[in-house]
């Protein structure tokens, strides 16, 4: 049972869902109010709007920052009837609208051993895709307030959005960054993700709150300093590929846990190779 909305600006609300930790951002605009990612599955969708309802009466604009499900598998339940547009970047939605049974089972396979009961719910949720694909920016009218949607650069998926809520100071970050667990490297593009994660830093301002993808709000010190360790990870996995290092030696160096850093090794590996 998630324990409902709280309040971390100027009428922008946190709801953070204890399985898995995932935050989920609700804006409240004059009329009109916006939900920034949707949770795992229909059960935890419709606690999310029970939740949300206590907030506020006004229909909302739904967003996922990327295709993973504990993001994106509650759009079916909170869309409603006739269904409210949802906005992700373009290449999560094209996998949600082309593929979908592949990102359910790749979603099953990450949480089969870890979480038996989510695992088996992902297979019975109905995936709703994206109707609303954002390329680099779009700006959205949310009752009178301004919302920039952008896509700042290939980092935890090759889709991320950030969310930028300029009138209440804060950034809405997805997975780019995580404050619960290391940042998940499986899908991930491990040496383009420090750049993304600088164009991020150039959005906020010293007060900036950033709602990470997990766990608590970060200020923008936190943000630097996993700037620095995924920084400090793309250079290891650079030096490690030009001295044909096994990963086993690099993810021992790494500012993250050897088995959070491995997919990421792999996957540096791939990029410098030119197999990916
Ligand atoms: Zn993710």
């Amino acid at each position: 049972m998630s324990s409902g909305f709280e309040e971390i600006g100027e009428r922008v609300y946190l709801l953070r869902q204890p399985a898995l930790d995932v935050n989920v951002t609700l804006v409240v605009g004059d009329g009109e109010a916006l939900l920034v990612d949707t949770l795992s599955n229909a059960a935890q969708a419709g606690e999310l709007a029970v939740a949300a309802r206590a907030i506020t009466p006004y229909p909302w604009t739904l967003v996922n920052t990327h295709h993973h499900f504990d993001h994106c598998f509650g759009n079916a339940t909170l869309a409603g009837e006739p269904a409210r547009p949802i906005y992700a970047h373009r290449a999560a939605a094209a996998r949600l609208r082309e593929q979908p049974e592949l990102v359910r089972q790749q979603a099953y396979d990450e949480m089969r051993d870890a979480e038996p009961l989510l695992a088996a719910e992902l297979l019975r949720t109905t995936i709703l895709a994206p109707t609303h694909p954002v390329h680099l920016e779009s700006t959205l009218d949310i009752g009178g307030r301004t919302v920039v949607l952008r896509h700042l650069g290939r980092g935890h998926t090759d889709g991320d959005l950030v969310v930028e809520v300029p009138d209440a100071d804060l950034l809405v970050a997805g997975d780019l960054v995580e404050s619960s667990g290391p940042p998940s490297f499986y899908d991930s593009y491990p040496l383009e993700w420090p750049e993304t994660v600088a164009e991020l830093l150039r959005l906020a301002g010293p007060r900036t709150v950033i709602v990470p993808g997990h766990g608590a709000v970060f200020g923008v010190d936190g943000v630097r300093a996993q700037h620095e360790q995924l920084s400090t990870l793309a250079w290891l996995i650079r030096d490690g590929h030009a001295d044909g290092a096994p990963p086993e030696r690099v993810a021992a160096r790494a500012p993250f846990t050897p088995t959070a850093t491995m997919p990421a090794i792999h996957l540096g590996y791939a990029a410098l190779s030119g197999d990916t």
